[in-house]
């Protein structure tokens, strides 16, 4: 008995880490191709072969602790029953899919500000902020106890909101196709991302990583400036950089 439910868990966190893998390669590659049709964020830097080896390495750990708390969290639903029950119908998965975008956006704000604090910066985050002009492969290089902060909702998701796991699994992958997006130094968000649309685009994480302490939000930009984290140029740039191009 044992030993046929662990090897269900092992099971559900290698498909879980199979579809995290691929979604990070084909969103990388994608997206790497469309640079060309976009505008560079930061034009006066570029990130070195070395470092982008880097991130490619440590995402390849990186993914495997998240699929372990995706998947982790999938199997104490589905096989233990931990967890609170889906609501039915249309307007059950359309909540529970704005529910959890709203709560793991407002998780990871959080959670990000305690980690950019003097006693947690170095020990947990600063690996992801070596890249201060990061590339779509930077998304996921981060250290073990980085994930444990950050994508530790993905475990306890089923506790804190009535989600079917197929639609959390969709969310996740959001997440990481956004994240890539967000990490690619190029603004493919644009309009889209434009008040009153709560969406951040590009130029909002990438900002992160120049200036490092502002813009700590993963999906909407409520959070920053509610709290006053945007930072002063957002606004500024995102509406030069929307101007400039031809396909936003
Ligand atoms: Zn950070
Ligand atoms: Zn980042």
């Amino acid at each position: 008995m044992f030993f046929r439910q662990f090897g269900s868990l092992l099971a559900t966190i290698a498909a879980v880490y199979a579809a995290l893998l691929a979604c990070y390669l084909i969103t990388c590659i994608v997206f790497t191709r469309l640079n060309c049709r976009a505008i560079k964020i930061q034009p006066l830097r570029q990130t070195s072969m070395s470092q982008i080896r880097r991130d490619r390495r440590q995402s390849v750990v990186s993914l495997a602790v998240i699929a372990a708390m995706l998947g982790g969290g999938d199997w104490s639903y589905t096989t233990l029953g931990w967890g609170l029950r889906p609501l039915s119908g249309i307007g059950g998965t359309v909540f529970s899919i704005v529910a959890s975008l709203v709560l793991f956006d407002t998780w990871f704000y959080w959670l990000h500000r305690l980690i950019h604090t003097r006693f947690f910066y170095r020990r947990v985050h600063r690996w992801h902020h070596v890249e201060i002009a990061p590339v779509v492969w930077t998304n996921n290089s981060d250290r073990m106890i980085d994930n444990l902060f950050l994508q530790s909702y993905w475990f306890v998701a089923h506790l804190l909101i009535p989600i079917a796991p197929a639609v959390l699994f969709a969310h996740k992958i959001y997440d990481e196709i956004t994240g890539v997006i967000g990490h690619s130094g190029y603004e493919h968000g644009g309009r889209w991302c434009w008040p009153p649309s709560p969406l951040i685009g590009v130029t909002h994480h990438d900002q992160h990583h120049q200036f490092v302490r502002c813009n700590y939000a993963t999906h909407f930009s409520w959070w920053d400036r509610m709290m006053g984290t945007l930072h002063p140029d957002h606004d500024r740039v995102l509406k030069a950089i929307i101007s400039r191009s031809r396909w936003m």
